[in-house]
């Protein structure tokens, strides 16, 4: 039935409205923002201020953005936008990692690898520099869209003049304090492709390979094995027959027990577990294990056995010879329990081998062929012969000597190049690397670490021990897409040229043209009186084609951003990445600045987890939970994307699915209601700062409701800073909810019926214009659009006079938090008594004893101990009546919280439909005075 009364009620109006349509509504409003240059007048309005800077970590160009680039990004502008509202000027450069090895491939995908193989490099980098632009504009699209203010028409881009003068600028520095160095490494290698790759590159395919069981004569006699001297071997087992023109080594299991079997006049050393199963293979049929002079079976360990020699199986005839050495991965599964070794054809091998100073011999060459030669280090016999087809003849010529034990061939899982799909190899090359210890950068590192702040704390010990593991770090790649390593070959003598005057050539010829400057320009050029061998004084110096891991790239945005650009510094505040960064762009940025300036590049670094599914998987097509950002924004709105992220623990993975989402859209309904619930009583007839009230003359019940208010608004600025946006969200969320449901509720007949001027009202409007102007300057870092939106409904005082919500400066609660804790044990008081209110009204209509569906027909008896009853004293009758929204409650004191809810005395006033004493023209005496106050015609 029609309220008759409706026209002398405030009822509540607002243009702002309850279905927020942000799919069509935020791209208006980001165009806005771009056409006003709002991230600009942001940098303007703190001009002069401290700054914040939150250096971005450049996500790699290639494809549309995913989730975890929303999660990432997001996360950043609620930060800047946070620290911006708190005065600091938040200059925010995104970037992007144009070199690299997904963009080049992708442009081999393009063109074929046959043609993509006849291309120049320099032709082909135009291509790749194509592709990154592309793939940048797409994903810099994306990231606007999500609402992040930043330097959009400005970015970084790690293959720009600058940028690229910048990584040799930072070699040069590290070069120069003597961390860089060449070295030897085993890597996999695609002799069809010539190159490198890195494990990522790697695919695993079942393979045949042949397995062969080899005698090779011992040189040295252990103890105990005088008898037999002249007629020792050592029993090894291989699956690579062609890297046994590499090798000087074989490998033992340090605490295996080894023994002698004696067969055929000779005495062959193999593991003692693996001698029944070896000999049965082998048609050793009667053998006897030879025995130490007291006649007991001989035996020692790996480690006894340590440094006795044999005959290199393929150059023994020029007095080649091997050691034995042990390590701990050597399997007593297959096999003899003894491996052979060529340190450079393996990294295990390699490792076990540079703790015996075993040195690396390499006899194969870029195609996967042996050198031509006669003694160690080439082919030998299979001079220029390919290694796969070298294979069976190796096996044939040990055959030949009778030292073939056993060939038989086994079927195993072996590394195959991603790109032509065919095995690859280990290879030993040179490779350049940067020193963890010559230098003191590890444990300078280590110190660096323990000065920055980690958000979770904890990553300080993952990435603590990632430096302590850390091997040299491997700088150099044979692509095409990357700044190259500065290094010159003299081409009358070989040495490799590289000092301060070419350094410092390279980096102005980089500055002035770029690094394609690199594959066209002739060195003579460029490098004038630099251009010399230091050895042999040649001037005919060729560059090198090595360029540098792409991780150097981003790794030195702390110079090449920070410190180039004016607006920003160095070091940073802070750098926000996921979690897997500690050994990426955290590492490599720790390791260059540390290198290059004694010092970490960050203050503080802030960790995040990965974005799963509901049920904790990975996202991935097959699985068909993807959650595609940009779909998201399209139907939900980017403002639900950022609640989303706000709600979620950020310190560890993170999930999302369409129900998650759902729910948040709900949550976000109801923020949304609550603000227009507010401004209906504030937007256009009230201005706190005209009309509001002081807090001391405020109505108690709105004094105490304030003061919960002002702690909320102060836990909130105790999370951001620590960001726990989970804390944020939490926070206002649950006071979402505690506000409808409790104070804005009951304060709503104060506000619909009260006189429009009267004191009464004026005091509840002023608390709920405070309420409404916390909510919008919390929640602006988070709900970018939907806060830009209610600006423009707000009254000026409660905008900072802003028209835009990013220009809002940080909310400061109306009184200290002195004065505010005072009224905490009564807020706490009365909420606790409104719960058993609740409890027994609920009782109450189930039993009977009150049949009106409201509580306004019902009056109170409420018991409480001596601290509340004064506490609720102060409320006063009406104060309770009012929080409780029934027509009466009437306080006792006691032992402990009761109350006993019982039918309202009076009756229904027909305008404000509470329970009065009515007067003669029908309404209560309230609503009367309200009524006959207003003018004629009202
Ligand atoms: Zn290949
Ligand atoms: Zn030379
Ligand atoms: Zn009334």
């Amino acid at each position: 039935m029609a309220n008759q009364y409706k026209k002398t009620m405030n009822l509540p109006k607002t243009r702002f409205s309850m279905r927020a349509g942000l799919a069509q509504h935020e791209p208006e409003r980001l165009k806005d923002w771009d056409e006003n240059d709002v991230y600009g007048q942001l940098m303007k309005k703190n001009e002069g201020h401290e700054k914040f800077v939150l250096h971005d970590g450049p996500p790699y160009a290639n494809g549309p953005i995913h989730l975890g680039h929303a999660q990432n990004k997001i996360s950043k502008d609620i930060i800047n936008r946070y620290w911006s509202m708190r005065g600091y000027q938040t200059p925010y450069v995104p970037g992007w990692d144009c070199h690299g090895q997904p963009i080049e491939h992708k442009v081999e995908e393009m063109l074929g690898t046959a043609k993509f193989n006849q291309l120049p490099t320099e032709k082909i980098r135009e291509l790749c520099r194509k592709m990154a632009v592309e793939q940048v504009d797409t994903q810099r699209q994306g990231f606007k869209r999500l609402g992040v203010l930043a330097e959009w028409d400005n970015p970084y881009l790690t293959y720009v003049h600058d940028y690229d003068a910048t990584d040799v600028e930072i070699f040069k520095a590290i070069f120069d304090k003597g961390a860089i160095y060449r070295g030897r490494k085993p890597v996999h290698w695609c002799p069809h492709c010539h190159t490198a790759l890195a494990e990522a590159e790697i695919e695993y395919g079942d393979e045949v390979s042949p397995a062969i069981f080899v005698r090779f004569e011992m040189t040295t006699v252990p103890a105990g094995l005088e008898a037999y001297e002249g007629r020792l071997w050592v029993d090894i087992w291989t699956t690579t027959p062609w890297t046994l023109p590499a090798d000087d080594a074989v490998i033992l299991h340090p605490e295996a027990d080894y023994v002698a079997v004696l067969v055929d006049g000779r005495a062959e050393i193999m593991a003692r577990a693996l001698v029944e199963k070896d000999c049965a293979k082998f048609g050793y049929e009667s053998y006897k294990l030879a025995t130490d002079a007291d006649g007991n079976v001989w035996s020692m360990t790996g480690t006894e056995l340590a440094h006795n020699k044999y005959k290199q199986p393929i150059f023994a005839d020029q007095g080649e010879e091997g050691e034995f050495i042990y390590a701990d991965y050597v399997t007593l599964d297959d096999g003899t329990g003894i491996v052979h070794t060529a340190p450079g054809h393996g990294v295990d091998d390699y490792n076990a081998g540079m703790r015996f100073n075993i040195p690396i011999i390499m006899p194969v060459d870029d195609n996967g062929c042996f050198y031509k030669g006669d003694g160690i280090g080439t082919g030998g016999p299979w001079s220029g012969m390919d290694v796969n087809e070298a294979n069976p003849k190796i096996i044939e010529w040990l055959d030949e000597r009778g030292t073939l034990i056993l060939h038989e061939d086994i079927n195993h899982s072996y590394p195959h190049c991603w790109r032509c799909k065919r095995p690859v190899i280990f290879r030993a090359t040179s490779q350049w690397f940067v020193s963890m210890d010559k230098t003191g950068l590890r444990k300078d590192a280590l110190e660096e670490i323990s000065k920055v702040k980690f958000y979770p704390t904890h990553a300080v010990k993952r990435i603590g021990s990632m430096v302590e593991g850390r091997p040299d770090w491997c700088i150099s790649r044979q692509r095409n897409w990357g700044v190259p390593i500065p290094a010159f070959t003299c081409q009358d003598c070989g040495e490799v040229v590289m000092n301060d005057a070419t350094l410092d050539k390279v980096i102005e010829l980089f500055r002035e043209k770029g690094s394609d400057a690199w594959f066209t320009d002739d060195p003579k050029d460029y490098l004038g009186d630099a251009c010399v061998c230091e050895k042999c004084g040649s001037h005919n110096l060729k560059a090198n084609k090595d360029i540098l891991d792409v991780w150097w790239d981003s790794g030195v945005s702390h110079t090449a951003v920070c410190k180039h650009r004016d607006n920003l510094k160095f070091p940073a505040d802070v750098y926000l990445e996921g979690s897997d960064q500690h050994r990426g762009w955290f590492m490599s940025s720790l390791m260059t600045s540390v290198g290059a300036y004694d010092m970490a590049p960050y203050k503080a670094v802030i960790s995040q987890g990965f974005t799963l599914d509901g049920q904790g998987r990975k996202m991935s097509k097959s699985l068909g939970n993807v959650i595609d950002p940009n779909k998201v924004c399209d139907n939900q709105g980017a403002d639900v994307l950022r609640l989303w992220l706000s709600s979620v623990d950020t310190s560890v993975d993170v999930p999302c699915d369409d129900t998650i989402l759902s729910h948040v859209g709900d949550a976000y309904r109801k923020i949304r209601n609550t603000l227009r619930f507010l401004l209906g009583e504030l937007e256009g007839q009230f201005d706190p700062s005209v009309d509001g009230l002081p807090f001391e003359e405020l109505e108690e019940f709105d004094k105490v409701t304030l003061a919960h208010m002002c702690e909320v608004h102060d836990q909130v600025s105790k999370a951001y800073p620590e960001y726990r946006f989970n804390v944020v969200y939490r926070t206002l969320y649950d006071y979402v909810t505690e506000l409808s449901n409790g104070y804005l509720n009951a304060t709503k007949d104060r506000t619909y019926c009260g006189g429009k001027g009267s004191r009464e009202r004026l005091s509840a409007q002023t608390v709920w214009a405070h309420i409404l102007t916390m909510l919008v300057h919390d929640l602006q870092p988070i709900l970018a659009y939907t806060t830009d939106e209610i600006m423009e409904f707000l009254p000026e005082s409660m905008r900072d006079g802003q028209k835009y919500a990013a220009l809002l400066d940080w909310y400061e609660n109306p009184v200290s938090s002195e004065v505010y804790a005072k009224y905490l044990p009564a807020y706490k008081a009365l909420v606790d008594a409104r719960a058993a209110f609740t409890k027994s009204y609920e009782e109450a209509t189930t039993n009977g004893t009150v049949t009106e569906k409201t509580t306004q027909a019902t009056r109170a008896e409420l018991t409480v101990g001596p601290d509340e009853y004064a506490l609720l004293g102060s409320l006063g009758r009406d104060g309770l009546a009012e929080a409780f929204v029934c027509s009466d409650v009437c306080l006792h004191e006691g032992d402990e919280l009761s109350c006993e809810v019982l039918p309202a005395n009076g009756e229904k006033c027909p305008r404000c439909w509470n329970w009065r004493e009515l007067g003669e023209d029908g309404l209560c005496e309230r609503c009367s005075a309200v009524v006959s106050a207003l003018p004629a015609g009202e």
